[in-house]
């Protein structure tokens, strides 16, 4: 399942046990921001089936709605067909039959948390989120702006001060930052998702880090061998966790001295050192840092 799918499955499941104000204007949300919300039409389109099917049953016990619910190849339709039904859920959630529906009928909101549970509503219907692997971003597409405008101040009030953007005749909120996705999907409700999306974050910033430290010693490593290579890093990771001052005298000798000529061979690492020293012995020297480096604490990176 993708991100944004499991997304409105947990918000499905968190919606089942809410006060009855708060249904309702989950229920508003879904059907103001669905398809079409006027007294000639009411009806919306989803991927989610079992979204589709807790909208008919609600509308069903709440005000005795028949819904037609219908199937176009993935996708979901529900629509109310009779006109005296439509006129009853648009006057039940404040709106006329001359309306153009393009407010925010605010006296829908009766509890602390109503608000909220309407804007889940308003993201079942018409959010879009791109899987956190890629990038972050999370929209709302509304098909007029000036419902587009009412949803961008509700979703202030709620402090989650967004962005509108017009794209191919439709508005759109939209968040392309992980913080405030966080922030959208911790007002909603939806904490799995979350973590999920925290967890992806840390995943991806440590890739990162070990990508750019990786490049770092590469770049400074172009010209020496495989074999100096691993010394410089085992004495870097011993001077960073303070132990490489502590080591004996001969064992800093021979970090210093391959520290400043990481490119020479272990014969004229000998001849450099201050008292005679036999190519094994060098050798030894370079293989004890490595050692010990390997049962240090890791090297913090930046
Ligand atoms: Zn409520």
């Amino acid at each position: 399942m993708s991100f944004a799918s499991e997304t409105k499955t947990e918000l499905l499941q968190a919606s089942q046990a809410q006060a009855v104000c708060c249904a309702e204007a989950q229920l508003y949300g879904s059907l103001l921001f669905g398809h079409t919300f006027s007294a000639g039409e009411i009806s919306l389109r989803t991927e989610n089936r079992a979204y589709a099917e807790a909208l008919c049953e609600q509308l069903h016990t709440m005000a005795l709605v028949n819904t037609q619910f219908t199937q176009t190849g993935r996708k979901w339709g529900l629509a109310i067909p009779r006109a005296e039904d439509r006129l009853r859920v648009l006057q039940r959630f404040g709106h006329g039959p001359g309306d153009l529906n393009l407010r925010i009928a605010e006296e829908n909101f009766n509890c602390e948390s109503c608000r909220r549970a309407f804007l889940r509503g308003v993201f079942l219907s018409c959010a879009v989120v791109s899987a956190p692997e890629r990038h972050y971003h999370l929209e709302f597409c509304v098909g007029y702006k000036k419902l587009a405008l009412a949803l961008a101040a509700l979703l202030e009030a709620l402090e989650l001060p967004t962005k509108l953007c017009q794209r191919r005749g439709v508005w759109l909120a939209y968040y392309k930052d992980s913080a405030q996705m966080e922030d959208v999907l911790t007002t909603l409700g939806a904490q799995h998702a979350v973590l999920e999306l925290i967890h992806i974050k840390i995943e991806k910033d440590m890739r990162n880090n070990v990508n750019r430290q990786v490049n770092f010693e590469l770049a400074n490593m172009g010209r020496v061998s495989g074999a100096a290579a691993a010394q410089l890093l085992a004495i870097k990771k011993l001077r960073a966790c303070g132990a490489l001052a502590a080591l004996p005298a001969p064992l800093q000798e021979a970090a210093r001295l391959r520290e400043e000529n990481p490119d020479v061979s272990l014969r004229e690492l000998c001849d450099l050192a201050a008292a005679p020293t036999t190519r094994s012995g060098m050798n030894h020297r370079l293989k004890k840092l490595e050692a010990l480096a390997g049962e240090g604490p890791e090297i913090e990176s930046e």
